[in-house]
């Protein structure tokens, strides 16, 4: 090996792991004042976080501490008072509203503990909504892929109403991964399931991880699927007040 080789070999060997990780979301000084009853309510006060690409982690704490708030505000549902959120390299504190909207439509999946379908339309057609939205073409059939994949093509003609909880959470999945999300936000995904249908949503969540490398950042109350993730955030009265990695 020429000497020249061997420096090059000796460089790329100290080139530091970390500068590879991409970060996807990085949380600056964040804060959420609410207007309760003409009154200011700070509900989150400065917090910091970067979350890795291709991660898993869990948001956990008492009720009322600011979970779904702070979730809210990573997924560009809503709009920080000061502080800075930025998903994907994009800020996005300083877009409007409809901007955000295409951030998330681009980005984002977002699941919720009541699931939010709607109820006039069929699981098949709760699936077509966001794709239909995106303008994309042969919506259908690729509807049905998306529905097939949480296991439930046979069910496509079903109403929300007509479905266990555990199906539309499963359609509620199916519509999120629809734009295959490179991060996905899951507000007590489990919170309205009896364990064995948890069981299975946890499932799709962690696949699509594995398998389409998507972020997954949960909320949850519950501390043995909180132990699954990567990576689990303590918020207490609005602060954050750890952020620990785990074994998983
Ligand atoms: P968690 O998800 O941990 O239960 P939340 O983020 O839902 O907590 O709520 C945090 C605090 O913010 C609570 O005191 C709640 O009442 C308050 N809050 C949430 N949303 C609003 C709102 N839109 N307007 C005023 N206060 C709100």
């Amino acid at each position: 090996m020429t000497n020249r080789a061997r420096q090059i070999k000796t460089n790329r060997a100290h080139i530091p792991k970390k500068q590879l990780v991409e970060t996807i979301l990085n949380i600056t000084d964040l804060s959420k004042t609410y207007q309760s009853g003409g009154q200011p309510l700070t509900v989150l006060h400065n917090i910091n976080f970067g979350i890795e690409a291709g991660s898993t982690a869990a948001i956990v704490g008492p009720s009322g501490s600011g979970k779904t708030t702070l979730l809210g505000l990573c997924a560009g549902l809503d709009r920080s008072s000061s502080g800075a959120v930025e998903l994907n390299g994009i800020r996005l504190d300083s877009l409007t509203e409809d901007e955000r909207a295409q951030v998330r439509n681009q980005y984002v999946g977002f699941i919720f503990q009541n699931f939010q379908l709607l109820p006039t339309l069929t699981a098949l057609e709760n699936v077509m909504v966001p794709l239909e939205l995106r303008g994309e073409k042969n919506i259908k059939p690729r509807a049905l892929e998306l529905l097939d994949k949480v296991g439930l093509s046979a069910r496509g003609h079903h109403y929300p109403a007509q479905l266990s909880g555990g199906e539309q959470q499963r359609v509620s999945l199916a519509r999120a991964f629809s734009n295959q999300p490179k991060i996905l936000f899951a507000d007590e995904p489990t919170g309205n399931l009896d364990a064995e249908t948890s069981e299975k949503v946890v499932k799709l969540l962690f696949d699509l991880n594995r398998e389409a490398g998507t972020t997954l950042i949960l909320v949850t109350h519950d501390l043995e699927l909180a132990s699954k993730t990567q990576r689990i955030i303590r918020i207490k009265g609005g602060h954050l007040v750890s952020d620990e990695k785990t074994n998983a």
